[in-house]
């Protein structure tokens, strides 16, 4: 699969933490309970569901719902806003 603007978007905002990125679409579900993952999706529904379901079943690890959130990629003053430790 070739590689996606918005695969590039979110790679260039990640933080430095950003284990994994998969999915395409211009809305990113962030899961910042260690280690942060990303998904990607083309509609903010499927983005809310997908929240949802992580929200539900928990990412793994030391997962805190809470911190799951969704980034709109194409609003460029949201960064990704990664937990201040
Ligand atoms: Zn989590």
């Amino acid at each position: 699969m070739a590689r996606s603007k918005w695969r590039v978007e979110a790679r260039r905002r990640r933080g430095r933490r950003v284990a994994e990125i998969t999915g395409d679409g211009r809305y990113a579900l962030l899961a910042p309970c260690p280690p942060l993952t990303v998904t990607l999706w083309r509609a903010r529904e499927e983005a809310a569901e997908a929240k949802q379901r992580l929200d539900q079943a928990g990412c793994g690890g030391q997962c805190n719902p809470r911190l799951h959130h969704i980034v709109d990629l194409t609003e460029a003053s949201q960064l990704f806003l990664l937990p201040q430790r």
